[in-house]
C-alpha cells in the first residue's frame, strides 16, 4: 500500500469529522466570551473529548494554566498534565485531538498549528491512557497548579507521555482492517472563533517509525448525541469561572 493509499483511507473514514452540538457551542461561547471578557481579541487552546470507537467530539475542555495572545496559545507543562489528570478523574471521555480558538481571525491551519498538531500527534496519538512518571514530575514547576495536582499518588505503574508514544488499538479498529497496521497514532484538530464560523477541521495520524502526515479541509457534521457538560442556560457562569482561572492573567486584566 502506498502513502497516497492509506492518506485516501484515512481521508474517507474522517470526512466528515463528528462533534456534537453541545461541544460546537460550548468552543464557540469559550471563543467569543474570552474576547469579551479581555475587550481584545485572545486565543484560547482546548482539549477534544471523546471516545475512540466512534471519535466524535463530545466535550470541549478549557486547558488549565495556558497563555494565550491574539494570535497565539499554548498550555504549560505543568497546565498539560494537570488539564489530562483532571479529564482521567472526572470524565469518561478521551482525548481525541487538539482545538484551539482563533479569536476574531478566521479559522485555518497555519504553519504553527501544523506544527504544534503533528507534534502532539506523534506524542499522544490517541490517549487511552495516560500516566505521568514521577522524575517527569520532580523537574517541572507545578507552583502554579492547583493544590489536588501537587500530591499525586505515583505508586501505580507510570508512563511518561513525554518520552514515549501512546498509541491506541481501540482507535484503530475505526479504521479500515486493511490499513490497520499501518496507522499507529490519530489526532483530530478543529479551529474555532469568536464569530462561531465553521470549525477548520483536519486530522494528523502517523504510521509506525515515520513523521506525522496531517490531511487538512476536512469537513464537519454537528450531531446530537448529548453527553456533555455544556448547557447553555446553566453554565456559563461555570465557563467564565474556567476562563478566568486557567487563563494566565485574565483575572488580571478584568481588575479582579
Ligand atoms: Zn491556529
Amino acid at each position: 500500500m502506498t502513502k497516497l493509499d492509506l492518506a485516501e483511507i484515512v481521508k474517507e473514514r474522517y470526512t466528515p469529522l463528528k462533534i456534537t452540538t453541545e461541544a460546537f457551542a460550548k468552543a464557540n461561547y469559550l471563543s467569543q466570551r474570552v474576547c469579551e471578557l479581555a475587550e481584545q481579541p485572545l486565543e484560547l487552546s482546548f482539549f477534544l473529548l471523546g471516545k475512540a470507537e466512534d471519535m466524535v467530539i463530545r466535550d470541549i475542555y478549557l486547558g488549565r494554566e495556558q497563555n494565550v495572545n491574539a494570535s497565539f496559545c499554548e498550555i504549560s507543562e505543568s497546565g498539560v498534565i494537570g488539564s489530562v489528570l483532571d479529564i482521567q478523574e472526572n470524565y469518561d471521555l478521551q482525548i481525541l485531538g487538539w482545538g484551539h480558538s482563533h479569536a476574531c481571525w478566521n479559522n485555518f491551519y497555519s504553519n504553527t498549528d501544523t506544527i504544534t498538531l503533528k507534534e502532539r500527534e506523534r506524542l499522544w496519538g490517541v490517549l487511552k491512557e495516560v500516566e505521568i512518571s514521577e522524575d517527569y514530575l520532580k523537574n517541572i514547576n507545578l507552583e502554579n497548579s492547583n493544590e489536588q495536582y501537587q500530591s499525586l499518588d505515583l505508586d501505580e505503574g507510570l508512563i511518561n507521555i513525554f518520552s514515549e508514544p501512546v498509541y491506541s488499538e481501540s482507535a484503530l479498529t475505526t479504521i479500515d482492517s486493511y490499513s490497520e497496521e499501518m496507522i499507529v497514532g490519530l489526532f483530530q484538530g478543529m479551529t474555532f472563533n469568536a464569530k462561531a464560523d465553521e470549525p477548520y477541521c483536519v486530522v494528523a495520524y502517523s504510521q509506525r517509525d515515520e513523521e506525522p502526515v496531517l490531511l487538512g479541509e476536512l469537513d464537519y457534521e454537528i450531531i446530537e448525541a448529548g453527553n456533555c457538560n455544556y448547557s447553555p442556560e446553566t453554565n456559563k457562569q461555570v465557563l467564565d469561572e474556567q476562563l478566568k482561572e486557567r487563563v494566565i492573567g485574565l483575572h488580571y486584566l478584568l481588575g479582579d
